[in-house]
């Protein structure tokens, strides 16, 4: 693998790292020269995503965790401090989108969403801050989306756990400026990922549900994973080191 080295020796962490946006960013960020401790609650499609950084020259951990169980949270963070003496970087990305209108939603999928989308994000962030502060800084990125600035039909409940971490995103920056501590958030819109798919096709009628979600995005496509990829290496890197507080749209237009 070529490594130019934007994030040559930084050990970094990806949350929903088997797939979709995490697979990208996970693969991006090792060619880059990153050590990557790539967490999935899915061993299967995880340990893939490691062998073909390792294929590629790279180096990458797989730990198996549910990012909204604060145990697992916390024995996947000490595992990758024994493992490589430290964390650099956290990406917060792992999700999951739950559709419906309020009426129809029950209380199981509330909590659900809240805890896999905004708490894991609470819980990561708390396990590796403490040898930020120690070692004088560090940077988290933060999973929100073009759905936390403007509203999207059926999705009351994702649309906000995305808003959460937007403004989640915005009082850890603003805490932990003084600590050289940066905390951003991207807000993609929608990106060809397996799940999006998986949605698309759920009630049968995917080819016009497709239409739908591409009209909603001026530049009229949907994203590629890689695409956000770069946008989170540009905000996890030093390039991007006056950067803090931000939410990076990436989005085709979507939240105009
Ligand atoms: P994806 O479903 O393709 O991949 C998500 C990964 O997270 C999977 O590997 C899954 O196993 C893992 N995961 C889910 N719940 C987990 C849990 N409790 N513990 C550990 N791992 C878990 O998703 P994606 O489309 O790549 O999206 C990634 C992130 O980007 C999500 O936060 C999503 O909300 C956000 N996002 C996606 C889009 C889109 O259109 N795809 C748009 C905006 C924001």
């Amino acid at each position: 693998m070529n490594t130019p080295g934007k994030l040559k020796g930084k050990v970094v962490v990806v949350t929903g790292a088997a797939a979709g946006i995490g697979r990208a960013s996970s693969l991006l960020f090792a060619q880059e020269g990153a050590l990557v401790a790539a967490v999935d609650r899915d061993p299967v499609h995880n340990i893939e995503v490691v062998e073909e950084i390792r294929n590629r020259g790279g180096i990458a951990e797989a730990l198996t965790a549910d990012v909204s169980s604060a145990a697992d949270v916390e024995a996947a963070v000490r595992q990758i401090i024994e493992r490589w003496k430290r964390v650099d970087i956290l990406f917060n990305n792992a999700g999951i989108v739950t559709g419906g209108k309020v009426h129809t939603l029950k209380e199981e999928e509330w909590d659900r969403a809240f805890a896999i989308n905004v708490k894991s994000t609470f819980l990561f962030s708390r396990a590796v801050i403490p040898q930020f502060l120690e070692r004088g800084g560090g940077v988290i990125l933060n999973m929100a989306s073009s759905t936390a600035l403007r509203a999207a039909a059926d999705r009351a409940l994702y649309n906000a756990t995305k808003s959460a971490v937007l403004s989640f995103t915005k009082s850890m920056a603003l805490d932990y400026a003084a600590d050289n501590i940066r905390v951003n958030c991207l807000c993609p819109g929608t990106i060809d990922t397996p799940s999006l798919n998986v949605r698309l096709n759920a009630n049968g009628n995917g080819g016009e549900l497709r239409k739908q979600f591409v009209a909603r995005q001026p530049l009229h496509r949907f994203g590629k994973p890689e695409e956000i990829a770069k946008a989170a290496l540009y905000l996890v890197s030093e390039d991007a080191a006056f950067v803090t507080g931000t939410a990076l749209q990436i989005d085709g237009g979507m939240a105009l």
